[in-house]
């Protein structure tokens, strides 16, 4: 197994002047892994999700064991997302129930709230995966909201033998609470997508808001930078897992609000790579001071 895990030949990103961030992909499966386009150090946001969609009932235990086992085998170091239910990620085999606004309803971490079963077989199944490739993987909850519920989701996943657990921010709440969330978990993953959608109370679908939904919106790059300025104060990693972080002209400025990793589709690590090998990380700084202002 160890022998058919891709190496991370590129190493970390880093700018002209040597800051080094860490880039790594989002994946929805191992068919996402083709060798040839692994050009980070592991996969920052494996979304397990696409494995429960278009079905009529959930994946089982064993089913699960061997999808995840599949991307161990090839990467070291993976972030495996708990089940993103909900929205715009409908499962209808969950049977829950009809909302007016889906979108502020049982979604993410909060399907546990109804179905504790779920998330139980999969933390379940991560570990046996892990077990059977001999690795650590990661894993994150999203859709997190309170330090209470960070708590709850880090016991539950290191009760099971998962040792490095974070969250993801994509609610405003969450960022507000980046310090204490911090003194639970053991990184934060931001999710840009869903935090500028409940950040501007804008649909993150919705093409005629997209000024609002833009991530240079200062009102969001506070936020990041508050999770950011957590993760130093607290000598734990916070990283962008959003579109944003795979855009050349938006990753610079996301490291100069002090994030120290960026997760994106695979395709876009080259450019991203380029782009900070182009500034120091003082311009990478001054770009995100300009965008605060
Ligand atoms: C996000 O919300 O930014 C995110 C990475 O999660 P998803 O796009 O899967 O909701
Ligand atoms: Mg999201």
């Amino acid at each position: 197994a160890r022998r058919a895990r891709l190496a991370a030949s590129e190493g970390p990103g880093l700018t002209s002047d040597g800051h080094p961030v860490k880039l790594l992909h989002n994946i929805g499966s191992a068919a996402d892994l083709r060798s040839e386009e692994l050009r980070a150090e592991g996969v920052g946001l494996f979304r397990t999700e696409f494995l429960f969609l278009d079905r009529k009932q959930a994946p089982s235990f064993e089913e699960q064991v061997a999808a995840y086992a599949e991307v161990f085998r090839r990467v070291e170091h993976v972030i495996v997302r708990t089940l993103d239910a909900g929205t715009d990620k409908p499962l209808p085999f969950l049977g829950l129930p009809e909302e007016d606004n889906p979108a502020l309803g049982v979604r993410g971490l909060r399907v546990d709230r109804l179905l504790p079963d779920v998330l139980d077989t999969q933390l379940d199944a991560i570990a046996a995966a892990a077990r059977e490739t001999g690795t650590r993987p990661e894993v994150m909850a999203p859709m997190v909201t309170t330090v209470a519920e960070a708590g709850a989701f880090a016991r539950r996943a290191r009760a099971k033998g998962i040792t490095r657990v974070g969250v993801m921010v994509e609610v405003p709440a969450a960022a507000l609470r980046a310090s204490r969330l911090l003194q639970e978990v053991d990184f934060l993953s931001i999710g840009t997508n869903d935090l500028a959608q409940y950040t501007f109370a804008a649909d993150r679908q919705h093409s005629s808001l997209a000024d609002l939904l833009d991530p240079c919106q200062p009102a969001l790059l506070e936020l990041i930078a508050m999770c950011a300025r957590a993760g130093r104060e607290a000598g734990k990693p916070v990283g962008v897992c959003g579109e944003a972080a795979g855009d050349p002209l938006l990753a610079p400025l996301l490291v100069g609000l002090g994030v120290t990793s960026l997760s994106m589709a695979p395709v876009c690590v080259p450019l991203v790579r380029e782009a900070l090998a182009s500034l120091t990380f003082e311009q990478c700084r001054e770009r995100a001071l300009a965008a605060l202002e």
